[in-house]
């Protein structure tokens, strides 16, 4: 569907073009609106087919879905405004109708053809994504709806690697003739304009598209306010943005496995974080905090600023010299965010129903959740399909597209032709699932990947059985919903038993499991003992899985051992005794006997025992090995005055990860480190100071007691200061200035509100002991 159809286009796809070959089922690959906008139409036109979609899927599309009728319905209350093409029963019966699946997960999505199988293989873009890969006895097909190839915070990239070949791939083509800048380095100046808009104390709008793009935008935000480049200011979520971070919270096993481990590790919320000043925004507080000037971030739906919240948002914002508006998505033509970035300032443009006089800073950053031509030629390649459709594109982007690929047949079909694929049938090659015999039953050599039976009754787990295999698998961590029935069913777990394990826990459940909530989340902690014991036995634990599960590694997620025998040219924190000073080290070497030779900035090239070395943050200066030891001493010390100056507050990562241990591998993703300098310059910080904050047991350091470190004046003073924020008003010696945000080992960032004559520079590092809040 097209929302945002002009004069003269239609919102709907020409439907009459089913006529001659109406549908057998639908398979949906994604929630956005261009995939799931008529469905209720065509699903109303067609009432006997099956729809499939995957469980994610599901529940973002009914969240826009029921979003988009609502919307429909206002216009059509407006005098000349269009009649909705649905109603809201006709979404209802849609959302009823879609079977939810499994990625990975083998389903025949016809009855009257049970040797057509397909399934979902991840597809990046956004949350619940998939590419669609049929396997039928005339070849093979793999459809990939939309794609993303590089990793984004809140999902992985598909993995080119584990690509099946296909005969016949129909491929999406939007950035079919654009290459994208780094996603790091866009990351890194959206932050550094976020963080400029703040320190001049003004306000920042990010206008968002609810799906993907908005949650994306709370992470990087989220993790560079954790490393000190972002002030701590609030960061509030306006619109559709709210339930979609809600899902996406409900659906973590489906998202980037840093984030199933912060959930783990840290225990809080994903987006909606009170705790750290990221707030749901609720309808009678908006017009408050539209007028509201204090310095604060705002991400809010839509993106282009064409409807929801952003566009009230943006009226005012847009009229203030130190306030902000970055867009980080695709704006149509006529869309008020292509005008805004048209615009010049001082004159004057429609934001939502206001006309005002630009006046703010406008920009726009390329965080694309779509492959690049680049990427989409490495999918392509690997899948090494003999016929090729491009679709999902311009015109000029599919064209442009298509010459990349001279050696395979290659269509750009315009809407309303009929293509023909021809029996290819040269091969049924499925990686993943060896011995796999093409002409007769596709999956009878592998009974566990057997195609799903959706009808078939399962066997419902008691509360005593899951509370066996959650002390045998992860007795200290808290569990999903999710989590418990993949590791009760195995890889026999469908989205169709979550009811089943979530009807376990609506009787009385806490002999077994303490339940509590992370944000939209209830999350279940096994407790320490139950049935009068706290030991299980190999045999219990057998006895409790049923026989359709295989209990596998895989389905628990594993912490990382740190690697601690490096090779030559890796970076390495060392320490010679506990409690002396930790030096930045080159090893020189490969490791041998239990020493290795390294270089520091402190000490000279020399062969050291391997306890020596404290923290690997994976850092390599390879290309350094090959020049004389003094230089690299020079570079090292260099290098370590730098990194003594980062702003990394052990405190914030203390209060952050409160009862709950952590690696310092784990720490550096809960906290989103992801250049060296921050990984380097926390893990010498945690060398330097760290002791005084946790109990270090080998590689997990835990964080002392509330009351210990509180019991210390200082601590606490400190604490109270990081509480009160950037932008707090303080007082040094009487002097009056700001906090900025940035903090260090009992120092913060002062920002004065006079400056004295023989200054250069309006910003100080100030001890905190000296710092008073002024009241
Ligand atoms: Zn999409
Ligand atoms: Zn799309």
């Amino acid at each position: 569907m097209r929302p945002a159809a002009r004069d003269g286009q239609s919102r709907l796809p020409d439907l009459s073009l089913l006529d001659d070959s109406p549908p057998e089922a639908i398979l949906i690959t994604h929630a956005h609106i261009d995939h799931t906008g008529s469905l209720p139409l065509i699903a109303s036109l067609y009432p006997h087919i099956p729809i499939y979609a995957t469980e994610s899927t599901c529940v973002l599309t009914e969240i826009l879905l029921r979003d988009s009728v609502h919307i429909m319905e206002q216009e059509g209350l407006k005098p000349d405004g269009e009649t909705p093409l649905y109603t809201v029963e006709q979404v209802d019966a849609l959302l009823g109708r879609i079977q939810p699946v499994s990625f990975k997960q083998p389903f025949a999505p016809l009855v009257t053809a049970p040797d057509i199988l397909a399934w979902y293989m991840p597809a990046g873009h956004i949350l619940g994504a998939g590419m669609l890969y049929f396997a039928t006895p005339e070849g093979t097909l793999l459809h990939t709806g939309d794609i993303s190839v590089t990793d984004q915070r809140t999902i992985k990239g598909v993995d080119i690697a584990a690509l099946p070949n296909a005969d016949i791939m129909i491929c999406e083509g939007t950035y079919g003739n654009r290459a994208h800048t780094s996603r790091r380095e866009e990351e890194r100046k959206f932050a550094e304009a976020v963080q400029e808009t703040l320190a001049r104390n003004g306000r920042v709008l990010c206008p968002a598209f609810a799906v993907g793009r908005a949650q994306e935008i709370v992470l990087i935000l989220k993790s560079y306010r954790a490393s000190g480049h972002i002030s701590p200011v609030p960061i509030y979520l306006d619109g559709m943005v709210r339930s979609v971070c809600a899902a996406y919270q409900g659906q973590s096993h489906d998202l980037h496995p840093n984030l199933q481990r912060y959930l783990k590790n840290a225990r809080r919320p994903l987006f909606v974080d009170p705790g750290l000043h990221i707030f749901a925004v609720r309808s009678h507080e908006r017009a408050e905090l539209i007028t509201r000037k204090e310095p604060a971030i705002i991400i809010s739906s839509s993106g282009m600023l064409s409807g929801g919240a952003s566009p009230l948002y943006g009226a005012t914002i847009a009229t203030r010299e130190q306030d902000a508006l970055l867009l980080t998505g695709y704006q149509d033509e006529e869309s008020p965010g292509a005008a805004l970035l048209r615009a010049r300032p001082g004159l004057p443009l429609q934001i939502g129903s206001q006309s005002v006089v630009l006046a703010c800073k406008v920009e726009k950053y390329n965080l694309s959740g779509h492959a690049d031509s680049e990427q989409i030629s490495q999918v392509v390649m690997k899948v090494a399909p003999r016929h090729l459709v491009l679709v999902h594109g311009s015109p000029e982007a599919l064209a442009s597209l298509k010459q990349r690929f001279v050696d395979i047949r290659v269509d750009v079909p315009v809407v309303g032709s009929k293509l023909n694929f021809q029996a290819v049938r040269h091969r049924v090659l499925v990686p993943s699932m060896p011995d796999v015999e093409a002409q007769t039953g596709l999956f009878d050599a592998s009974p566990r990947l057997a195609p799903i039976d959706i009808d078939e009754q399962p066997q419902i787990p008691s509360i005593e059985s899951l509370w066996i295999l959650a002390k045998k698998l992860g007795p200290l961590r808290p569990w999903t919903i999710v989590e418990l029935g993949q590791a009760y069913y195995g890889d026999a777990y469908r989205p169709t038993l979550r009811p089943l394990i979530e009807h376990v826990f609506k009787s009385d459940t806490s002999a077994y499991f303490k339940r509590s909530r992370i944000g939209a989340q209830s999350i279940y902690q096994p407790c320490e003992t139950a049935l009068g014991r706290s030991i299980i036995s190999d045999e219990e634990f057998a006895d409790c899985i049923p026989e359709m599960s295989l209990v596998l590694p895989s389905r628990v997620i594993q912490d990382e051992i740190p690697q601690r025998v490096p090779g030559a040219g890796v970076v390495a924190i060392v320490q010679g005794q506990k409690n002396s000073s930790p030096y930045l080290a080159l090893t020189l070497a490969p490791a041998q006997n239990g020493g290795i030779r390294m270089i520091t900035d402190g000490w000279k090239a020399a062969v050291r025992p391997l306890s020596m070395i404290q923290l690997l943050p994976d850092v390599r200066r390879t290309e350094w090995l090959n020049v004389p030891d003094e230089t690299n001493k020079m570079r090292l010390k260099q290098w370590r005055q730098q990194l003594d100056q980062a702003w990394i507050d052990l405190f914030a990562c203390w209060r952050r990860c409160q009862q709950s241990s952590f690696s310092f591998t784990s720490l550096c993703q809960d906290l989103g480190l992801c250049q060296a300098d921050d990984r380097l310059a926390l893990g010498l910080e945690l060398l330097n100071h760290g002791l005084l904050l946790f109990r270090r047991d080998g590689e997990i350091w835990h964080p002392l007691d509330e009351q210990r470190v509180y019991s210390n004046d200082g601590f606490a003073h400190h604490l109270h200061l990081l509480e009160a924020g950037a932008g707090s008003e303080i007082l040094v010696n009487g002097r009056p200035g700001r906090l900025t945000g940035r903090s260090n080992w009992r120092l913060f960032e002062v920002y004065w509100n006079e400056m004295d004559e023989d200054e250069s520079e309006r910003m100080a590092r100030v001890r905190a002991s000296a710092i008073r809040l002024s009241l």
